[in-house]
């Protein structure tokens, strides 16, 4: 592709659709196409599968595993555009101020809330242990090699995996909802919407991932101001569908927050509505019908 700046790039997307589909989602993020050609990831497993091998004969000799992070680099491109250019935990549209980061969720090195944990060095190179993130979620006050776990029980090997229960929540694969809970901003002026958790692995989630930080609960905010000023226009329009589209892609940022307020202020609504109805009227302040009004003006 070829940015607006003249500067070319390799991109490596998938498209769920067809050629023509993938055309439109590139150039709807201003890229020019040069060439689309089939990319062969079996070589990508093969040369994975190759790390992964290194990896076990280091641990069987002792010795410390060194990453080769170059590989799973070359996917980034591709985990970002899966994720529309967000970073998959903080939800904001991060690649046109940063490189981002390639994550691990499950740490390749010692975890830090179990530390005679190896880490789940096996998952290094396994693309659904890869996660795309800004540089703010993941250093520092961010994810870092956090992975607790519920009973503090750690999977530490393959085969037990599936009885792990994590605290953290998987972005590609969990739904906030049920976890998480928006405030609403409730000064325009400085918008500020903070995130609490309503569940265990919610609560657990926000504090690793640091989801109330700095300026975050301000921009989403006036994310969800906006929506509540586009609503009212797209409703006005007849273009509420589309809106609640746009937001269900997830290619809007902080969309799972503004998928909740859409849900809450449709809730709000049908109860007002609902109550409203319920409310008996006394007969005498109904207006009269308008055959009987027009019909007494004749006779008059
Ligand atoms: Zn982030």
């Amino acid at each position: 592709v070829r940015d607006q700046a003249g500067e070319e790039s390799d991109w490596l997307v998938r498209s769920a659709e067809d050629e023509e589909a993938l055309r439109q989602q590139i150039r709807k993020l201003g890229h020019e196409i040069l060439a689309i050609e089939p990319y062969d990831f079996q070589e990508w497993l093969d040369r994975a599968a190759g790390e992964a091998c290194k990896a076990v004969e280091a641990r069987q000799r002792g010795d410390k595993i060194e990453f080769r992070s170059a590989l799973w680099a070359e996917l980034k491109q591709y985990l970002f555009f899966q994720f529309h250019g967000k970073c998959a935990y903080c939800e904001s549209q991060c690649l046109h101020v940063t490189y981002g980061d390639v994550e691990h969720y499950r740490p390749k090195r010692q975890v830090s809330e179990a530390p005679d944990h190896p880490g789940y060095w096996w998952l290094a190179y396994v693309p659904t242990n890869l996660l795309p993130c800004c540089e703010r979620c993941n250093r520092h006050r961010g994810k870092m090699n956090h992975f607790p776990v519920h009973d503090n029980a750690w999977a530490r090997c393959p085969e037990s995996l599936p009885e792990e229960r994590p605290l953290l929540l998987h972005p590609g694969h969990d739904d906030p909802q049920g976890h998480f809970e928006w405030v609403p901003p409730l000064d325009p002026e400085a918008p500020i919407s903070v995130v609490r958790g309503i569940s265990e692995e919610g609560k657990t989630s926000i504090e690793i991932y640091n989801l109330n930080r700095g300026e975050l609960p301000t921009i989403r905010g006036a994310a969800l101001l906006q929506l509540q000023r586009d609503l009212g226009l797209a409703v006005a329009n007849g273009t509420a569908g589309a809106l609640y589209q746009k937001i269900l892609s997830g290619e809007t940022a902080y969309s799972a927050a503004l998928a909740a307020e859409i849900e809450s202020l449709l809730e709000e609504l049908t109860g007002r509505w609902s109550r409203a109805r319920s409310e008996d009227r006394p007969p005498s302040r109904m207006p009269p019908p308008i055959r009987d009004a027009r019909s007494s003006a004749e006779k008059r």
